[in-house]
Order: C-alpha cells, then sequence, then structure tokens
C-alpha cells in the first residue's frame, strides 16, 4: 500500500493527544522548519484534553495550582497570563485567576486546546501540523522504512515515532459494574437514593463523590480501599525545603527515615510535612533509578499508598465537601478488599473482605465503580496497537509492569533488550524508569527535552 508523507523534511508522528502529545507537537512546531511534518494522531475528537482535562463538570479541578501548570517550563506564568487575559464571561467560573488558584480542569482543557488552535490558524503552521483523527493501529518496518498504520487503513511514512498514549483505559463495564468513572456515563440511571460502592479512595474517588454529589444524590455512597486513606489536602503555599546533601535512593528504610525526620523538622518550623515533600521533587526520578529492582518493588507494595496520598492532593474547597459527606454519614469509607460479587435482579451482592481479617461484610448496592485508577500493565491491554507492538517485540514491558521499558532519554527498549533510535515514549507510559513522570510539571519539561532530541536528529 503507497504510504503518504514523501515529499521531504522530517516526519514524526506522535501517537496520542493528550497533554503530552499536544505539548510535543507545540514544542517541535516552536521550532521546527517549514518542510517539517508532524502527524497528531487521536482517537478522540478531543485533541488536548485526553483523559484528565476532559471532563465537563466545572467543580473537578486541577490538583496543581495554576501557577505551577504553565506548558512551558521556561516561562512559568504562561498559563496565570492565559488566565488572566480570558474574557470576564470565562473568568467567572474561575474566580481569582492567580498563580495558587485550582482551575477546574476542563478550562486547562481549553488553554492546551487553544494553544493548539493558535499554532494552526494564527501561526498558518497548518503546513507543519496534520491532526489525524484516528486510532494508530500499528508501525511496520519494512525496506521503505518506518509508517504508522491508522484503523481506517491508511498508511503514513515517518523518520519518529512518539508513543503518547497515556494512561491506560481502565477495565471494561459489566452489569451493575462500572470499569470506566471517567465514563459521563456511569452514573446515569442512578435513582437519587441508591447505594453505590466505589472501589479506591483516591482523588478519582473523589471526582465520582463530587459528580453524585452535583447531582444531589442523597443514597449511601461506600468506598473501599486496602487502607481507606484519603489525599491529603493542600495548604498555603509554603516554600519546599532544600535537601542539603541530597537524599540517596540506594536504602529505602534510609531514605524514608530521612524524610519523616525532615517532615518533623518542617512540622515544628511552622513550614509543615508539605514543604518535606515538595523538596523531593527535584530529587524523585533520581531517587527511583538509584533505587534496585527490589526497593522499587517494596516501594510500590508498601510505601506507594502513603506516598500517593502525601504528594498527590486535592484542593481545599474540593475535599471540604467530601469530608462533610463523610461527616454526615452518606460517605462510608471502608478498609478492606472486594470479594465474590452476584448480580442480583437491579444490584449488586458485594462481599467485602475487611482489612486485619476483621470478617467479611455484604453491601446491596445499585452500582459498583471501579476508581481504583487506570491500568499500567501493558500486556493486560485489549488495545490494537498496544497488542501489535507487544507481538512484533517492538517494545516490551518494564519489569515492574507500570508500562513499557524505555531508557533515560525516553527511548522505546524492544523486546531484545535493544534501543530503537525511532521510537519515543512520553507520559504515564514511561513510569518504570521515571515513576515520577504523570504530572504536568514533570511531562513538560520531558516534552521540551524530546523535542529539542528529534529536531536535532
Ligand atoms: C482524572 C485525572 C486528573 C488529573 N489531574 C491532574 C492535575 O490536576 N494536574 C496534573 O499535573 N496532572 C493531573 N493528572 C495527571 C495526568 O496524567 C497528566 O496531567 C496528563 O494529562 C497526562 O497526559 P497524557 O497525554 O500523557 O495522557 P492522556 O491524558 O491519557 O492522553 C493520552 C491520549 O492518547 C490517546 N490515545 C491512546 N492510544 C491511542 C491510539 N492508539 N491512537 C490514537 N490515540 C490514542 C487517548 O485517546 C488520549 O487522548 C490527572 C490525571 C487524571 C487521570
Amino acid at each position: 500500500m503507497a504510504a503518504i508523507g514523501d515529499q521531504g523534511g522530517r516526519r514524526i508522528a506522535i501517537i496520542g493527544a493528550g497533554f503530552s502529545g499536544s505539548l510535543l507537537a507545540l514544542h517541535l512546531l516552536r521550532r521546527c522548519r517549514p518542510e517539517d511534518r508532524i502527524y497528531l494522531v487521536e482517537r478522540n475528537q478531543n485533541f488536548g484534553r485526553g483523559l484528565a482535562y476532559a471532563t465537563g463538570n466545572p467543580n473537578h479541578l486541577l490538583n496543581v495550582r495554576a501557577g505551577n501548570m504553565s506548558a512551558f517550563p521556561d516561562e512559568p506564568d504562561h498559563f496565570v497570563h492565559w488566565l488572566q487575559a480570558l474574557p470576564a464571561e470565562q473568568r467567572a467560573e474561575i474566580g481569582e485567576a492567580g498563580a495558587s488558584t485550582f482551575v477546574p480542569r476542563r478550562v486547562y482543557g481549553n488553554y492546551i486546546q487553544n494553544l493548539l488552535g493558535d499554532r494552526i490558524w494564527r501561526e498558518g503552521q497548518s503546513r507543519n501540523l496534520f491532526l489525524l483523527t484516528d486510532e494508530a493501529v500499528a508501525l511496520h518496518r519494512d525496506a521503505g522504512g518506518l509508517s504508522l498504520e491508522l484503523a481506517v487503513g491508511r498508511r503514513y511514512s515517518i523518520d519518529h515515532a512518539a508513543l503518547a498514549v497515556g494512561n491506560f483505559p481502565p477495565t471494561a463495564t459489566a452489569s451493575g459494574y462500572f470499569g470506566d468513572p471517567w465514563n459521563p456515563g456511569c452514573l446515569e440511571n442512578l435513582a437519587p437514593d441508591a447505594p453505590v460502592l466505589i472501589l479506591g479512595t483516591g482523588l478519582t474517588f473523589i471526582d465520582t463523590i463530587l459528580s453524585l454529589l452535583d447531582r444531589d444524590h442523597t443514597g449511601k455512597i461506600h468506598a473501599l480501599s486496602r487502607r481507606g486513606l484519603l489525599p491529603r489536602v493542600h495548604a498555603a503555599v509554603s516554600a519546599p525545603w532544600k535537601y542539603e546533601a541530597p537524599p540517596s535512593g540506594q536504602n529505602l528504610l534510609k531514605l524514608l527515615r530521612e524524610v519523616r525526620a525532615i517532615a518533623r523538622t518542617t512540622e515544628e518550623t511552622g513550614a509543615g510535612w508539605r514543604a518535606a515533600i515538595d523538596g523531593l521533587r527535584p530529587h524523585t526520578q533520581r531517587l527511583w533509578q538509584e533505587m534496585s529492582l527490589g526497593e522499587r518493588a517494596r516501594f510500590l507494595r508498601h510505601l506507594r499508598p502513603w506516598w500517593d496520598v502525601h504528594r498527590h492532593r486535592a484542593a481545599p474547597q474540593v475535599m471540604a465537601r467530601v469530608e462533610a459527606a463523610i461527616a454526615a454519614g452518606q460517605v462510608e469509607i471502608i478498609k478492606g478488599r472486594i470479594g465474590e460479587t452476584t448480580r442480583l435482579d437491579e444490584a449488586s451482592l458485594v462481599h467485602i473482605n475487611l482489612r486485619g481479617d476483621s470478617g467479611i461484610r455484604e453491601l446491596v448496592v445499585d452500582r459498583v465503580v471501579d476508581c481504583s485508577g487506570p491500568r499500567s500493565d501493558a500486556t493486560r491491554l485489549d488495545q490494537k496497537l498496544m497488542r501489535h507492538l507487544l507481538e512484533t517485540g517492538q517494545v516490551r514491558p518494564d519489569p515492574l509492569r507500570l508500562g513499557i521499558d524505555v531508557d533515560r532519554q525516553g527511548q522505546v527498549i524492544d523486546a531484545e533488550g535493544k534501543v530503537a533510535p525511532d521510537l519515543h515514549a512520553i507520559g504515564p507510559i514511561t513510569k518504570g524508569t521515571f515513576w515520577e513522570i504523570i504530572a504536568v510539571p514533570d511531562l513538560r519539561l520531558a516534552c521540551a527535552n524530546l523535542a529539542a532530541r528529534l529536531l536535532r536528529s
């Protein structure tokens, strides 16, 4: 089959146009040559939003302050300035548009879409950027070089491909069980007084509680997780602790003791424990990379739930609503694991194995919504492109099944352990190598670096 894209210039395909893919495209557009072509492929209509910023609910807020959400690491105030330049009627939804504001996530999606739109319409870069609304299903390597195949069957000759496929979709939905909490349909046709069970008590649980409260849901909401830990709340900004001697990741227990000691100090000085956690940020990727595989596995098993709730905090106004619903008894947090589930006529009978051998509890709920977070094991994913890449040995899962294996530059490592110079990955699927690579402040840097490397190549 003849492939499109043989007219000269560099040809780069970016698969996935959530935050990472869109930002990578923006960075490439800033410095590409007139004859270069960037194919940005997205299976949804919503370029620039991805999973995180597609929500239409204005109460679903960013969990990072506006001042730290600029798309460009070298222009830290870019997002705040963009907010402040919005017409008054659009700013009404945000309130005070300052650096410490927690903005609705859909507004952030508008920001990224707007940046893409500006490049195409205002800067006239439609000759460089091609938005392809389709699913990427395969990458072929033959005598003609590398080519990308889309679901419609069209092929594009390319020089490089960047996988920006993001968070793997949650599990499938079955009768009474909703595996995709981000699908607005998951709360449709739910009686206002119906009992609901939410699996997980993290940030996605909070989104779902807010959506239920916004619908005036009065029914009981049970939320289940192994430890029943809730995300901590953001407090007034205080400067991150400056670790004088950069901590080492070689001994997890020692690291834990060190961070706890710093947190005690910052509590005593009034800066609060958050300063100790935030101060780790510049070191986190290195700490992860210094850990042996065994230490990383130990971290995931024992420390991850604690790390997640302290590191990924919720906006105060959001958490206040959730805490009020808990105090009123509408939301109940249960510690345990889900056991056998039986579908009754209109409801589900769920057995819960309570934590610490405290027995089994039975719940009858109308709906179970799985908010335990996106999946990360590529081998269990029912998605054409990833299946194809695994089957053809172009990618392999990382040892801890957090995504796919990449080197420290984000270049994909194939099934034989060789680095593919023309295949790159960015975003949550690279967690196995970087760990801290899911939030905007880390992703924007990774995008800028990858764009620079691609343009040099
Ligand atoms: C609910 C939620 C809220 C979050 N809130 C914040 C926040 O407030 N602040 C923050 O810093 N971070 C937040 N994050 C972290 C988030 O992971 C990043 O901010 C960022 O959005 C990740 O973007 P991404 O493009 O890598 O992945 P995604 O957003 O998952 O985008 C990947 C895109 O690739 C597309 N795609 C996948 N496979 C294919 C294919 N084969 N062909 C074509 N298209 C494909 C998908 O349709 C999707 O649009 C949040 C994450 C979630 C899930």
